[in-house]
């Protein structure tokens, strides 16, 4: 037996991640490494007998760091956020020491309730209409924690697939399940993240990119004319996924006029920007949120959840039981039927306690809080660097209003500026910037 059964050693790696987060910008972002790197730091083979704790622990600057891009610097501005802060960390300690898995509600009660309560939490956070609230007893909606905002593109095309089943055979008896899905067809947008291209791959199933326009937002009339064309000959019809918040320019499509071009299921893939319309002003890209039968946005991005996190709403959780159809005795329980069993609404049956986090960092940070987190990047920060870049005299500058956005305008005014002026002045703007977000605690 090592000893890194004793209390205090545990602790060591508490101060070790927070030491970590506190001195961040000290690290380089991006490792200076090679591929193959950790092959030389670690023995070819495993330890035949265990090793200490120290041995261990001395590891993970010498063998893992090095190779680490550390997403939570504050100079890392690649990808997407994947934030995390101290309530989801401490969160998902506890769910990790639970160590339950919530498949049914059986199998860890406060798991599945928990779920239930805070995905009714955050959809009323977001705006969503009460279809999709577990707690309204007219719908079989509500809201489940998926992995990735993939998976719940994916999933949500499974369950329309499961509806076109069904209706089509209603019509066409005689038809089989591969028989109409060979006829398939969902639409996204040529904005769309490729993850919706997979979830075509894998499902067999035909996907349309129909050409956004110049704001690049899917409209209602490009969609319509894409389905009309499919029906003439002889396709069917079935399922978008609308984007709020593309990954190339965070464009939205238009959910009213895609709602309203065509009855199909409707998937929102709000993976990046979701979090925002925990903000009023942002509600407005929602316009249209009546036609969608899901929705999905992913905490683990910008609501400082860390991964894995995603928030799914479905307004019928019927068809996802219907899509999941597995019912083995050895996962029944006394309140099978009455209590949720989230291994309905997902494809794994395995699941990780993740309401625990977001459960932890709603409460820690309030609505409030994180309202604040999403709108101080913007304006409030550019005012300030304004304010300081004009007091320090070494450059004046004036502010402007773009929609709602404050914007510094630079403005080469004088006949003599020169290519170095600017550099210099630029030079200025950069570092003032830094230190802003550096006192600011970015
Ligand atoms: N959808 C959009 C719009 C995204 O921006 C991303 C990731 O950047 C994804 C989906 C994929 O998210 P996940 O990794 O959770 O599957």
């Amino acid at each position: 037996i090592k000893p890194y059964k004793s209390i205090s050693i545990r602790k060591e790696m508490i101060d070790y991640i927070a030491d970590y987060l506190k001195n961040i910008r000290c690290r380089r972002v991006f490792p200076d490494v090679s591929p193959g790197y950790m092959r030389n730091l670690v023995p070819e083979a495993a330890p035949l007998e265990g090793e200490s704790w120290e041995e261990i622990f001395r590891d993970v600057e010498r063998v893992i760091m090095p190779g680490v891009t550390h997403w939570q610097s504050p100079y890392m501005h690649a990808y997407f956020p994947a934030l995390n802060s101290f309530p989801s960390l401490l969160g998902d300690m506890l769910a990790d020491a639970i160590g339950c898995l919530g498949f049914t509600w059986a199998s860890s009660p406060a798991c599945t309730e928990l779920e239930i309560i805070v995905m009714d939490w955050l959809a009323k956070m977001i705006g969503l209409p009460p279809e999709f609230l577990h707690s309204n007893k007219q719908t079989m909606g509500g809201g489940v924690i998926q992995l990735t905002a993939s998976d719940s593109t994916f999933i949500a095309l499974l369950a329309a697939r499961t509806e076109a089943f069904r209706k089509y055979k209603c019509v066409n008896i005689g038809l089989d399940d591969a028989e109409i899905n060979a006829r398939l067809v969902a639409y996204c947008s040529d904005q769309a993240h490729s993850s919706v291209e997979k979830a075509g791959l894998i499902a067999l199933v035909k996907m349309r990119y129909i050409p956004s326009d110049d704001d690049l937002s899917m409209r209602g009339y490009a969609l319509q004319e894409a389905i009309n064309k499919d029906r003439e000959q002889g396709l069917i019809p079935f399922y978008v996924c609308a984007t709020l918040g593309t990954t190339g320019a965070c464009a939205f499509d238009n959910l009213k006029e895609l709602g309203e071009a065509e009855g199909l299921w409707l998937h929102i893939d709000a993976a990046y920007a979701g979090t925002a319309f925990i903000c009023q002003e942002y509600r407005k890209y929602m316009e249209g949120i009546e036609y969608v039968h899901s929705f999905a946005f992913n905490p683990s991005k910008w609501l400082m959840v860390h991964f894995d996190c995603t928030a799914m709403w479905v307004k019928n959780s019927g068809i996802l039981h219907r899509t999941f159809n597995v019912d083995p005795l050895y996962l029944k329980h006394e309140n099978s039927g009455a209590a949720i069993d989230f291994m309905h609404w997902q494809i794994p049956l395995s699941r990780r306690f993740r309401a625990l986090k977001l459960w932890f960092v709603i409460r820690s940070f309030g609505v409030e809080g994180i309202q604040h987190h999403i709108r101080k990047g913007e304006n409030e920060l550019t005012e300030m660097l304004l304010k300081r870049l004009n007091k320090s005299g070494k450059l004046h500058m004036v502010p402007a209003a773009l929609k709602g956005k404050y914007v510094i305008r630079f403005t080469v005014t004088s006949q003599y500026t020169n290519k170095s002026d600017i550099e210099r002045d630029w030079k200025i703007i950069s570092n003032m910037a830094t230190t802003i977000l550096k006192d600011e605690e970015y």
